[in-house]
C-alpha cells in the first residue's frame, strides 16, 4: 500500500466517526508527509489552525484509525504544515519521475521488438476480449436470432462451420458484444487457443508500424498464426487499398490452415462497395448474419436483463415500457437511457414515477444522440470534475496531476462506452493502445482498495448520466 492509499484508508476510517462538516473541514488537504519505522507518523496540513486543531482534537483518533489498519502500533503522530507538492518535490517526483521514464522505455522498447513474441505481447492476446460481453448477457430476440445462432455455432467449433462468419448492423446493435462473445466462449472453453480481436483500426495501425519499423515479417507471422481471428468494424477498410491487400492475404492464409475468422461491418459485403472484389468474395464465403433492430419485446427484455445486472433498483413495467418505447433503433442508447434514470435515482433517492422518468429522459428523447454519452462528453465532464483543461488532458503533458484524471477518463470509456483500447488512445490525444490497457486496468484495481476512488467515479458518472 502506497502512502496515499493507506492515508485515503483511514481517512475512510475517520469519516465514519466524525461529523461530515468536520471532516471536510479538518482533513481536506492533508496527507501523509511520512511514515517512519511503521510507527511514527507525519501528517501533512495546510495551515496553522488545522494543525492546531487536528493536534488538539483528532491525535488519538488518527492513531487508532492508523492502527487499525496498518495492524501496526502507533506510537506519535505529528503534524507538520506543508502542502502535497513542496512534500512531493523530494520524494514524489523522482518515484514519478521513475515511473515515467519505465513507461516511455517499455513503449519505445515495444515498438523495437523485431520479433514476433513483441507483436504478441503487445496485443497480450486475450486481454483485448472485455469480459461483460458474453452469450450469457446476450438477450436473443427478433433482429439477432440468427446473428446469435451463427455466433454460438462457431463459438461452439471454431473453423468448422462458418468460415468465415461476417456480421452485420447499424450502430449500437450488438455486434461487438457478439464478436467479443465468441472470443469470450472460446477462451474459456480452450484456454490454449490464440485468439485475436482487433478492431480494424488496430489491424491498420499495426501494419503502419510495419512498413515504418521495416518488420513485416513479424507483423504476417503474428497475425498469420492465430487460431481465431476476430476483427471489428471491417467498414474502415474503406479506401484503404495497401491494407486491403494485406488483410486479403491474412484472410487467405488463416482460411487455408482453418483458423476461424470473424468479421463485423455496419453494412452488408455487397455494400462495401469500394472495397476491392476479391475481398468481398471471401466475406462472402461463409455465413452472413445480421442483427437488425429488436422489436419491442426483445427491447424489453434487454432492458430487465440490464437492470438485474444493476440491483440497486427496481423498476416498474411501466416505466421499462416507456423507455422501450421511446429508443428503437440502438440498444447502446436504450442503455443509456437507462443509466440514465438510475443514476437520478441515486443521486435523489426518490421512487422513480412515469412522470419523472419522462422528465429525466424529455432532452433525451428531444435530441436522440443524447442517450448515449460519447467520448467527448466524458473526456469534458472528467475535465470539468478535477478543474482541468481539457487541452491539457489531451495533450502531451506529464504533469502529475493529469494521471489520474486521464487514467479515469479512459477507464470510463472501456467501462461506459465499451471502446476499444485503440480508440481510447486515439480519443485522448494518440496515445498508445497499451496506456490505454494499463491506465484502465490500473484504476480497475485502485477502485478495489480506495473508496475515495469510488466515489469519484460514481459522481463523475451520475454527471454523466444527469
Ligand atoms: P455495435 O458493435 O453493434 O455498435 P455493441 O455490441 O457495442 O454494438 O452494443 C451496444 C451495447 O448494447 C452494448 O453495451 C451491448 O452489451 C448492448 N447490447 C446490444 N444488443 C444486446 C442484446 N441483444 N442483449 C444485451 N445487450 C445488448
Ligand atoms: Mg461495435
Amino acid at each position: 500500500m502506497t502512502n496515499e492509499q493507506l492515508w485515503q484508508a483511514v481517512l475512510g476510517e475517520l469519516e465514519l466517526t466524525i461529523s461530515k462538516a468536520n471532516f471536510t473541514t479538518w482533513f481536506r488537504d492533508t496527507f501523509i508527509s511520512g511514515y517512519i519505522g511503521n510507527s511514527d507518523v507525519i501528517v501533512g496540513v495546510p495551515n496553522v489552525f488545522t494543525k492546531s486543531w487536528l493536534e488538539k482534537k483528532y491525535t488519538k483518533l488518527i492513531a487508532k484509525a492508523f492502527a487499525h489498519i496498518t495492524l501496526n502500533k502507533v506510537r506519535k503522530v505529528d503534524f507538520r504544515i506543508e502542502t502535497k507538492e513542496s512534500a512531493e518535490k523530494n520524494v514524489g517526483k523522482e518515484a514519478q519521475q521513475r515511473e515515467e521514464e519505465s513507461a516511455r522505455k517499455k513503449e519505445a522498447v515495444e515498438w523495437k521488438k523485431t520479433d514476433v513474441a513483441g507483436y504478441r505481447e503487445d496485443h497480450t492476446h486475450n486481454h483485448t476480449l472485455n469480459e461483460k460481453y458474453t452469450f450469457c448477457r446476450f438477450v436473443v430476440g427478433s433482429g439477432n436470432e440468427l446473428a446469435h445462432a451463427a455466433s454460438m455455432a462457431v463459438a461452439e467449433s471454431p473453423g468448422v462451420r462458418y468460415n468465415p462468419l461476417f456480421l452485420y448492423g447499424g450502430v449500437g446493435l450488438g455486434k461487438t458484444h457478439l464478436i467479443q462473445a465468441i472470443g469470450n466462449h472460446i477462451k474459456a472453453k480452450t484456454s490454449r487457443a490464440s485468439i485475436l480481436y482487433v478492431n480494424f483500426e488496430k489491424f491498420t495501425n499495426d501494419y503502419v508500424r510495419a512498413v515504418k519499423h521495416g518488420t513485416f515479417q513479424e507483423f504476417r507471422e503474428f497475425y498469420r498464426s492465430v487460431d481465431v481471428l476476430l476483427v471489428d468494424d471491417v467498414q474502415f477498410m474503406l479506401n484503404k487499398e495497401k491494407t486491403q491487400d494485406e488483410f486479403f492475404h491474412t484472410f487467405e492464409a488463416l482460411h487455408q490452415r482453418n483458423s476461424q475468422i470473424v468479421i463485423t461491418s455496419d453494412r452488408p459485403p455487397k455494400m462495401l462497395s469500394e472495397l476491392q472484389d476479391r475481398l468481398i468474395s471471401r466475406f462472402e464465403w461463409g455465413m452472413i448474419a445480421d442483427v437488425s433492430i429488436p422489436d419491442l419485446e426483445t427491447r424489453l427484455a434487454i432492458l430487465k436483463s440490464k437492470c438485474e445486472g444493476k440491483n440497486e433498483i427496481r423498476l416498474n413495467d411501466e416505466i421499462l415500457q416507456y423507455l422501450a418505447g421511446q429508443v428503437k433503433n440502438n440498444i447502446r442508447e436504450l442503455e443509456g437511457a437507462l443509466n440514465k434514470i438510475i443514476a437520478w435515482h441515486n443521486l435523489h433517492r426518490e421512487e422513480l414515477t412515469l412522470e419523472i422518468t419522462k422528465r429525466i429522459l424529455s432532452n433525451v428523447f428531444a435530441n436522440p444522440s443524447q442517450g448515449a454519452i460519447n467520448s467527448r462528453q466524458v473526456i469534458k465532464v472528467v475535465s470539468e470534475y478535477y478543474e482541468i483543461n481539457v487541452n491539457d488532458l489531451v495533450g502531451a503533458s506529464r504533469k502529475r496531476e493529469l494521471v489520474l484524471p486521464r487514467q479515469v477518463i479512459m477507464y470510463i470509456l472501456r467501462e461506459e462506452l465499451g471502446s476499444s483500447y485503440p480508440l481510447i488512445g486515439n480519443d485522448l490525444g494518440g496515445r498508445d493502445h497499451t496506456t490505454a490497457m494499463h491506465a484502465c486496468k490500473k484504476i480497475e484495481r485502485k477502485m478495489h482498495e480506495d473508496d475515495r476512488l469510488r466515489q469519484q467515479i460514481e459522481s463523475i458518472k451520475q454527471r454523466l448520466y444527469t
